[in-house]
């Protein structure tokens, strides 16, 4: 998940970009340590350590929406999430 305070730094097409490698590392995590499992090393959202499918689907949806930014600016179909 994107800090909110670094969401809209550096090109959109370099933030693209990011997530791209976010979204495969969430998926090699998911798939050599269990999806129903999670970092123990990371701080917890909160109170609870997200599952590595939810750090998937939560890098899916920070692809989605810096996508939806690079495809306004290039005049693009942008896609729905969620
Ligand atoms: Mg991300």
């Amino acid at each position: 998940m994107t800090h909110p305070e670094y969401k809209k730094r550096g090109p959109v097409e370099v933030r693209l970009i990011e997530e791209c490698a976010e979204v495969i590392q969430a998926v090699t995590k998911g798939q050599r340590f269990g999806w129903d499992n999670w970092n123990p090393i990371k701080p917890p959202e909160g109170e609870v350590h997200w599952k590595n499918k939810i750090e998937l689907e939560e890098e899916m949806a920070d692809l989605v929406e810096h996508y939806n930014e690079l495809a306004g600016k290039l005049k693009l179909r942008k896609l729905r999430w969620r």
